[in-house]
Order: C-alpha cells, then sequence, then structure tokens
C-alpha cells in the first residue's frame, strides 16, 4: 500500500491539462509517471451550474455550488420540471460518496500470492487486452463477456457496447439493468411494439385514480411520491402490494395480495370489467387487437378464484374494479414488485391490459407506466447494445444493422445478427466454463446478484476478471485480477435518460482523485490499446457520441434528431424523446406517448398479451415456512450501499446491521423482540439478522431490505423466462429465534 500512496501523492501534486486531440496524443503528453493525467473542468468558474442526480431513474435536476471551478455543496433545482425544487436525502449528498478514502486512484493488479499491487495505465491497459485477446484466440471470441450497468451516461454505454461488440468481437454482454427493469421491457415490446413508457410525471399531478402495483414510491422514488402529494384533485390513491409500506399507509386503499399472486388478482380485474360493461369499445376497437381472446381467457378468473389466491374479498376487488371504471383519468404504476418475478412480464402486461380495456392511455393522468430503477436504466434501454442494437434496433433486424452499419461506418459483417446472452446466462457461461475473461463495469454482483453466496466462487474460476468502478473496496472489486479506477457522477459528462424518457445533462463538477478516469476515457483507451481506435475517431468526447445517437436514433420511436445541443438540453430542463427535428418547444415540456392512439406495431394497435399463470418454482413447504419478500429499505440507502455508505448523514438514517420485518403473531410465537435475533434459513445458506417486529409484513412473510449483503445469500435463482429478470421478491425460507448473534453459514441445504 506504501506503495500506492506514494503515486497518488505524486500524481496529486501534478498540473492538471485540457483534455483535447486522440487519446494517443494525450497519453504521450500527460504528466506524471503513469502517463495518463487528469482532465481540465470544461465549464469556466461560475458560482453554480446544473446537473441531474446520479442515483434513481426520477433524475432530479440539481444545482451545484462551485469554487475556484470545483463543486462544494448542491441544492435541488427549483425549476426543473422533475423536482420542482426537491430532492431526497441521496440527492442531498451525492458530493459526499466521491471524496470516500476507498475511491480508486490507480489501476490495481492482482500478483500471484493474491497481494494487489498498483501498476500504471499503460501496463493495466496492455494486459487487460493481452489477457482478453489470448484467452479469445484460445477458446473463440464468446469466451470474453462485460456486464455493465445503468449508472453510467448514456454516451459511455453506448461506447462500451459498440467497443465490445463491434471493436472487440464479444459476443455475450448484458446490463444490471437485467436486475430491474427487464421485464418491463420485454412487456412493452409486446404490447405496444417499442420499448415506451408512455408518461410524463405531470400525470401524477392530474389523475383522478392512481393504482401503484408492487412499488413503495415513498422510499424508493420519493420525488414521485411528493409529486402525488401535490395532485389537486383529491385523487383515489390504491397501493397494491403484500406489504403495508410506507407508501400503503398513506394511501387511500391497500389491497395486501398475497406474494405472486398478482397476476390471477388483474386477470379478476379485467373480468369484473368487462362482465359490468366497464370497457371502452371505442378505444379497444379503433386502437387495439385481441380483445376477444382476452375476454374469453379471462372468464375462468371470477372475483371467487381470485379471493382465494390473493386473499383479496370479493367486494373489495369489485370496488376496485368500479373506483377504476368512474376514474376520469386512471394512471396505472408498476415497478420491481411486478418486475422481479417468475412472471413479471405477465403481470406487467396484466396491468398494461387493464389501461387498454379502460382508454386509459395518450391522456393526461393515465397510463400504464413503469417505472424505471437506476438513473440511466432507460438510457441503457435504448443504447447498450446488450438487448438492442444501438438506437433500439434489433440484431436480428437486416435493415436495422445495415442502418447501425452506415451510420457507424462499418462493414455490415461487423454487426452481430443475433442477441447475445443475458446476465444469468453469462453467469452459467462462467460456471460452465464458457465464459473465461469478464469485464465489469459499474456495478457489483457479488453482493447483488440472486443467489450471490456462490457468485465470488464463480468469478474466481475465471481466467481473467477485470472489475472497473469508483471503489477498489466493493466485494466484486476485491475478487478482481485487475481493478481499473473510474470517476463518478460529477467527475464526467454526458446524458441520463429518466424514466419519463427525458434526457437529462450531466455535468463534470469535480476532479476524480489521483489517476482515476472516466470511463468514457477508459473505454477509448482499451480500444486503442486492443487495436481498434480507428473504428472511434469520431467517438471524440461525449457529446460527439451524442450526435451519432441522434443519427441513431432517427426514424425510430425514440428519435431524438431535433435536440440541438447539450446546451439545449440544459437550458431546457431536459428534453423527452421523442424530439423529431423542428419539434423543439420553447421551455420545459411534459410529453406523453400515444395521444395520436397510434402505437408503434405496424397496423399501429397496441395487443392484449396474455397466459396462464405460473406456479412459483420454490413455494413454501413444512421445512421452509415463510415467504421471504426483499426490497428497498429506506430512501437514504442505494442498492448495494457501495456509495450511500459513504455519508455519515446518509449512514444515520437507515439501521446498520441487517434485519428482517416480521409479524408481531409469528415474532410473539418465536418469542422474539425487535433488536432481538433471528436465524433465517432458505435452501441456499443461513443468515444472522436483527429482528423488526412490525404488522406491515404479513403472517407468514419476512422482509429483508436488498441493500444488505447478506440478502442474497437466501434468494433463490429464478427467472421470468421472457425477460430473463430475476425473481427477487420470492423464496421459501425457514425462520427462528437465535439466541445470540450466530456466524453465518454457508450450508447449502439442496
Ligand atoms: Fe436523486 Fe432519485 Fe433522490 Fe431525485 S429522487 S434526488 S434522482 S436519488
Amino acid at each position: 500500500m506504501k506503495k500506492i500512496t506514494q503515486q497518488i501523492a505524486s500524481f496529486k501534486d501534478k498540473l492538471l491539462y485540457q483534455e483535447s486531440g486522440p487519446l494517443t496524443d494525450r497519453l504521450k503528453r500527460a504528466p506524471g509517471p503513469f502517463g495518463l493525467g487528469q482532465v481540465l473542468l470544461r465549464s469556466k468558474p461560475e458560482a453554480t451550474t446544473s446537473a441531474v442526480c446520479g442515483y434513481c431513474s426520477t433524475g432530479c435536476g440539481l444545482r451545484v455550488h462551485l469554487k475556484n471551478g470545483e463543486a462544494v455543496s448542491l441544492t435541488p433545482a427549483t425549476s426543473y420540471p422533475v423536482n420542482l425544487g426537491m430532492a431526497c436525502p441521496k440527492g442531498w449528498e451525492a458530493l459526499t460518496p466521491l471524496d470516500a478514502p476507498d475511491r480508486g486512484v490507480i489501476p490495481l493488479l492482482k500478483s500471484k500470492d493474491g497481494a494487489r499491487e498498483a501498476i500504471p495505465w499503460e501496463d493495466a491497459l496492455k494486459t487487460m487486452c493481452s489477457e482478453f485477446q489470448a484467452i479469445q484466440k484460445k477458446h473463440g471470441k464468446s469466451s470474453v463477456a462485460f456486464i455493465s450497468t445503468g449508472q453510467i451516461p448514456t454516451e459511455e454505454m453506448a461506447l462500451l457496447g459498440a467497443l465490445t461488440k463491434f471493436g472487440m468481437g464479444m459476443v455475450h454482454g448484458d446490463g444490471n439493468t437485467r436486475q430491474c427493469m427487464a421485464s418491463a421491457v420485454v412487456a412493452y415490446k409486446e404490447s405496444f411494439g417499442f420499448d415506451a413508457p408512455p408518461y410524463t410525471y405531470q400525470d401524477f399531478e392530474e389523475s383522478d385514480v392512481i393504482v401503484l402495483v408492487g412499488s413503495n414510491l415513498c422510499i424508493a422514488h420519493p420525488i414521485m411520491w411528493e409529486r402525488i402529494c401535490r395532485n389537486p384533485h383529491e385523487p383515489q390513491i390504491v397501493v397494491i402490494d403484500p406489504r403495508k409500506t410506507e407508501t400503503a399507509t398513506a394511501a387511500t386503499h391497500h389491497f395486501a395480495i398475497r406474494p405472486k399472486s398478482d397476476l390471477v388478482f388483474f386477470y379478476a380485474l379485467a373480468n369484473i370489467l368487462i362482465g359490468e360493461g366497464w370497457v371502452d369499445e371505442d378505444f379497444v376497437q379503433q386502437h387495439t387487437r385481441g380483445y376477444l381472446e382476452f375476454s374469453n381467457f379471462v372468464q375462468d378468473y371470477t372475483p371467487e378464484l381470485a379471493c382465494a389466491v390473493s386473499g383479496i374479498a370479493v367486494d373489495d376487488l369489485k370496488e376496485l374494479a368500479r373506483k377504476i371504471h368512474l376514474g376520469k383519468r386512471v394512471s396505472f404504476w408498476w415497478t420491481m414488485g411486478v418486475n422481479q418475478s417468475h412472471e413479471g412480464v405477465r403481470v406487467a402486461q396484466a396491468i398494461i391490459n387493464l389501461a387498454l380495456l379502460t382508454g386509459n392511455l395518450g391522456r393526461v393522468g393515465t397510463g400504464a407506466n413503469s417505472i424505471t430503477g437506476q438513473c440511466n436504466a432507460m438510457g441503457s434501454r435504448l443504447f447498450s447494445n446488450t438487448t438492442n442494437l444501438l438506437g433500439g434496433h434489433l440484431f436480428e433486424n437486416q435493415s436495422h444493422r445495415n442502418k447501425v452499419a452506415e451510420v457507424l461506418g462499418l462493414d455490415q459483417t461487423q454487426i452481430p445478427e443475433t442477441v447475445g446472452w443475458s446476465y444469468d446466462k453469462i453467469i452459467e457461461g462462467v460456471l460452465s466454463g464458457d465464459v473465461k475473461g469478464l469485464w465489469i463495469i459499474a456495478t457489483n454482483p457479488a453482493h447483488s446478484w440472486i443467489n450471490r453466496g456462490h457468485i465470488k466462487e464463480m468469478l474466481g474460476r475465471l481466467d481473467f476478471l477485470v472489475v472497473q468502478d469508483m471503489y477498489h473496496s466493493t466485494e466484486t472489486a476485491q475478487v478482481a485480477d485487475l481493478y481499473l479506477p473510474a470517476a463518478g457522477w460529477g467527475e464526467k459528462e454526458g446524458t441520463f435518460i429518466n424514466s419519463e424518457r427525458r434526457i437529462g445533462l450531466l455535468k463534470k463538477v469535480k476532479r476524480a482523485p489521483g489517476q482515476a478516469l472516466a470511463d468514457f476515457h477508459i473505454f477509448k483507451a482499451v480500444a486503442q490499446y486492443w487495436g481498434c481506435g480507428d473504428m472511434f475517431d469520431e467517438w471524440s468526447s461525449p457529446e460527439a457520441v451524442f450526435k451519432i445517437l441522434q443519427r441513431l436514433s432517427a426514424g425510430m420511436p425514440c428519435d431524438f434528431s431535433g435536440i440541438p445541443s447539450y446546451q439545449a438540453i440544459d437550458e431546457q430542463g431536459g428534453i423527452q424523446w421523442p424530439c423529431l427535428p423542428g419539434e423543439l418547444p420553447e421551455g420545459p415540456t411534459q410529453r406523453r406517448l400515444f395521444e395520436d392512439g397510434k402505437f408503434y406495431h405496424l397496423d399501429s394497435k397496441a395487443r392484449f398479451v396474455f397466459e396462464k399463470p405460473r406456479s412459483v418454482e420454490e413455494p413454501i413447504d413444512d421445512r421452509f415456512s415463510f415467504v421471504l419478500l426483499t426490497g428497498r429499505g429506506s430512501s437514504s440507502q442505494w442498492h448495494t450501499q457501495t456509495r450511500t455508505s459513504k455519508s455519515a448523514i446518509l449512514r444515520k438514517m437507515s439501521p446498520k446491521m441487517a434485519y428482517a420485518q416480521i409479524h408481531p403473531d409469528d415474532a410473539k410465537q418465536m418469542g422474539v423482540r425487535s433488536g432481538q435475533y433471528l436465524r433465517i434459513k432458505s435452501r441456499r445458506g443461513s443468515i444472522c439478522v436483527h429482528a423488526f417486529v412490525t404488522a406491515s409484513v404479513q403472517r407468514g412473510q419476512v422482509f429483508m431490505p436488498m441493500h444488505y449483503q447478506e440478502t442474497n445469500k437466501l434468494t433463490q435463482a429464478s427467472f421470468d423466462p421472457y425477460s430473463k429478470q430475476p425473481s427477487y421478491k420470492f423464496c421459501a425460507v425457514d425462520v427462528r429465534r437465535a439466541e445470540h448473534w450466530e456466524i453465518q453459514g454457508d450450508d447449502d441445504e439442496g
């Protein structure tokens, strides 16, 4: 470590330099013993500037206050059309994680004895490329893969996707967005013809009936909840969730359905609406296909069946159907409680079907609206070059491949004709030995992947693992053969796309520490050392890439070729797609899709998509008699807490130790009180946590926040068959009182 410290110290004394010219030139003239230096702030020093937040998909605007050109504090932007002067605790504390002591400041290479040693960037890049190229030469191109993230700007993820698939010849790559949004993506594609969340946040304020499904908005998207609180129409707020969450507590109606009974519940709602004649027949006839088949299908899903499966009384279900019928502007919203399911796609489509049936699409205050998770999950959905070819195109479509090749000046043969493996298949590939080299960027699967107990061992099987992250301390970075230090939010520029399709600008307001580089520059450097740097000559800066992405988007539903510049995005308060040439309005806008009733299928009609419910893979039984639910714990925690744990303020706002919520009756039966210990065991392993006795969970259920590394030792690796999204929200566990804090075991009870 002494060596690293000395190198950092020497580097920090060096002058900064203005970035320009080809990367190789910059490498040559960069100061310091390691060749690569740092980049000057783009903007002139000024009192304040703006940037969108880099945590969640809400995409709040922040005012960043500068001293000598560097950020010293921030406040929520009052005029930004997303947050209207509000921010959640994470947003207020967005600068703090940048100064954490475990920031990566220099590449680290694992030596034969397992110690990590600091090495120059040139050596790191040469090592990475030679190791991956050697693996590909011996085992084929598909033996090296990547796993990316929804946390980096669109320009960076597009560059990564193009570099890996077109330049490095990788076949398989996926993003951690698979864990949160994949089911919504597939649902929209099949129902609407394109992955297109139709709403704008103003709809929260305009609905008179708001139906929230599997969404604890108060905690997970607090600013969106604030938008609901501003609704002047005294809306009915219906929460459908097994837990009495903070959102359910504040709602006007809570339907505490049994876990994974949602599909039957929604089919029964459709049954009632159809049976009562509460269908918008004009809308259905003019704008949809498959209604007749759907109405026949739901006949089997009677209110009585739904009552037996979900535990919701028949009269209550009928009353909910009546509310939806009487609502003038009904909006349906869902998030991870739906998506992270063994049948998430069909549940999402069951919600979409309700909106189609009742004509609640394309009008103010309506919509079948998936709320996204990460700050740039929407950018990843369109531009990561994983599930889609760049720009929402399809790998399998010849004319799409031709267009992408033409825009990028590539030969068509360089564009793959098939989609690569999804995240779970890549992990399986590591296990089977088909994947031998892996590049992980800005995500922490050793903590977050479902049934993560085995993932460290799996990653250990790789011939070469590269982890690129802000922190050298994450569970995943620690097992890497090579660690690359990356700049974080606020230390680079680019754009994010938020849940309502608003493209917002991220600005560089701080220097990255030591030799940490923007992911953009790391990708450019890898391209140079790989030998395909020429392919990316035009990708000279994030804004240059944005121009390329605009050309790729042209003619697609997500067309944003009408945005003149980064500056326009900044001045407009973000711009929602689509934005065609000549469409740019003056000032902030609220745009929703399908106002003309035209969907993206060739016949312009939306589809009713439905299927019989499937059983969960791991039902409870005598031995594992509790259901484990997982989710967001507090608004101050983000995912694996890689960043939020760096803030003393945020740490104080949530329990440090892992805990499980348990119903008072179950707790009484076990003789356990809040603060005492529970031993929770699944077929994957066993953990010890604090008990949190609360009636917010039902009997027979326990709830654990996803932020603690213990949680995914228990979860079961089951997946939606269409989206391949993990089903984090249901597995069978045994729960007992622990007399004292027990050492956690990894026993496999298979
Ligand atoms: Fe940032 Fe999301 Fe909080 Fe807004 S709600 S401040 S985008 S974390």
